[in-house]
């Protein structure tokens, strides 16, 4: 079906939400000022242009992609390589020219690209960043992945990766994704696995054999979340025989797996208005998504422009590869001596730099509005979402708030808020995590969506465009930091 939108009344769309400019949704002159080229012809109601559910579909194929933290990485890795970006492996010596383009890689889960300025200023430059996530919550297959059993079933034996809702992952067909280490003829090698095929599903008990599940079900995950795998015809040994032949190996060569379930549902468009988007990892590959468009499309010669995805957010981004590791501080410090840049270059280099974490926020839910801040709270199509919370676990502060605000403004991207129930503790994300190894002025925000951790999520068809034009603004912007003092945004 063709997804127009003439079939939605202009005055059909929702009641008035604030922004943060003052303005309303319904009437944002101000806020919607310069949205040409960037939401196209969404009107202020709200309803997606062409041009949104088009970016909306790219996010869809890209999610597609994506079906693990490695294939995320090396999707990134296809599109950055794509725009004429140079892989340094971190292994390599670093030969960095100003007016060059380069990522780099670690645990094929984490990317970091950097674009260096042609007109770089020798006396006091700067890192533009913005970092999301390349993981999200799911299921991991142990090392022996078969139970056997009852009778003539075969289960695989899977634990949590993250905090997922788990009774979203019940009663659908699920697949694999992830890395196998084989053996070659010279040692081993990684190689990245996807099954273009449901081969596991995880069933619900009937409801005659549990009178009570419709007052509320705890899931014992040892007990309960263990995917089928066979009802008869396989046998202990056939998991890793499929992951060979899948990969042209011999099963003895199937030495170690990061091996995940993935929800096979579909993404789709959805709404009379199509004002939705439906699917897996919207958390956090929408921001990653929107951020590398941003800043691809983005032209910045008197900076560095960098964007990063780590792995790990899930479970405390403190590995080797997460937003706790070394990976961004090793990049920029490297980065700074090929160009010449001594210790001081780069310490000065930190004190006018800036880092937008991108990670996906909570719109306020339809049926529970009253688990949001009565003020504080953001909906679906409302605009990117500044997140900040008292306790700093969202980096947000007023000079961070102010700067990010008014690059989104002149813009004409509209903001919204959100900040915690102050009788809830809320979440967390990776901004303050990456400012324990480099330390700058940053902000935390997001894309607004419901059901966050279920295996299929919620956004507005609207948001990942406001999120990329937010984004390429950010990386466009000329920005000059003095301390907290003052900034200008050029
Ligand atoms: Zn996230």
């Amino acid at each position: 079906m063709q997804e127009t939108n003439d079939r939605l009344a202009p005055d059909e769309g929702e009641g008035s939400v604030c922004t943060e400019d003052g303005a309303t949704i319904a009437a944002p002159a101000e806020a919607t000022a310069g949205t040409e080229g960037t939401t196209g012809d969404g009107d202020a109601q709200g309803v997606p242009s062409e041009a949104d559910l088009a970016t909306s579909r790219e996010l869809i194929e890209f999610i597609r992609d994506c079906p693990s933290m490695f294939h995320t990485a090396a999707a990134a890795r296809r599109r950055l390589e794509g725009a004429g970006f140079t892989y340094l492996p971190e292994s390599a010596h670093w030969d960095v020219r100003r007016g060059g383009r380069y990522y780099t890689v670690r645990n094929n889960s984490s990317v970091v690209a950097f674009r260096v300025g042609s007109r770089l200023d020798a006396d006091g430059y700067r890192f533009q960043m913005s970092a999301a996530h390349s993981d999200q919550p799911t299921f991991k297959v142990k090392s022996v992945p078969e139970l056997e059993g009852p009778g003539e079933y075969l289960r695989l034996d899977v634990e949590a990766y993250g905090g997922m809702i788990d009774h979203t992952w019940l009663d659908r067909p699920l697949s694999l994704a992830g890395r196998v280490l084989v053996r070659t003829a010279n040692g081993i090698e990684s190689r990245l696995l996807s099954l273009d095929e449901d081969v596991l599903l995880i069933p619900s008990v009937a409801i005659h054999l549990n009178r009570s599940v419709n007052d509320g079900c705890k899931f014992n995950r040892q007990v309960d979340l263990c995917p089928l795998f066979s009802a008869g015809v396989l046998r202990r040994g056939d998991f890793d025989r499929m992951l060979a032949s899948e990969l042209g190996v011999r099963p003895q060569d199937v030495l170690a797996r990061d091996l995940f379930l993935v929800n096979r549902t579909q993404p789709r468009i959805w709404g009379w208005a199509r004002e939705f988007v439906s699917a897996p990892k919207l958390d956090d590959l929408q921001c990653a998504f929107a951020s590398l468009l941003g800043f691809l499309a983005s032209e910045n010669e008197r900076d560095v422009s960098v964007w990063c995805c780590f792995d790990n957010e899930e479970v405390g981004s403190n590995t080797k590869q997460g937003a706790m590791s070394t990976l961004l501080l090793d990049t920029l410090t490297r980065l700074n001596a090929a160009l010449g840049g001594g210790d001081e270059d780069y310490r000065r280099a930190l004190a006018l730099s800036f880092l937008v974490s991108c990670d996906n926020a909570h719109a306020v839910h339809p049926n529970h509005p009253e688990l949001t801040d009565e003020a504080n709270r953001a909906r679906l199509n409302g605009g990117i979402v500044i997140k900040e919370a008292a306790n700093q676990h969202y980096t947000t502060d007023a000079f961070s708030r102010a700067l990010f605000r008014e690059v989104c403004h002149r813009a004409g991207v509209p903001t919204q808020t959100f900040a915690n129930r102050s009788d809830s503790a809320g979440g967390s994300t990776l901004g303050n995590l990456s400012n324990i190894q480099v330390s700058v002025h940053a902000v935390d925000v997001g894309l607004p969506q419901l059901a966050m951790h279920s295996c299929y999520e919620t956004t507005g068809s609207r948001d990942t465009a406001l999120g990329v034009a937010a984004l390429k603004a950010f990386f466009d912007a000329d920005l000059a930091i003095e301390g907290a003092d003052r900034a200008s945004v050029g």
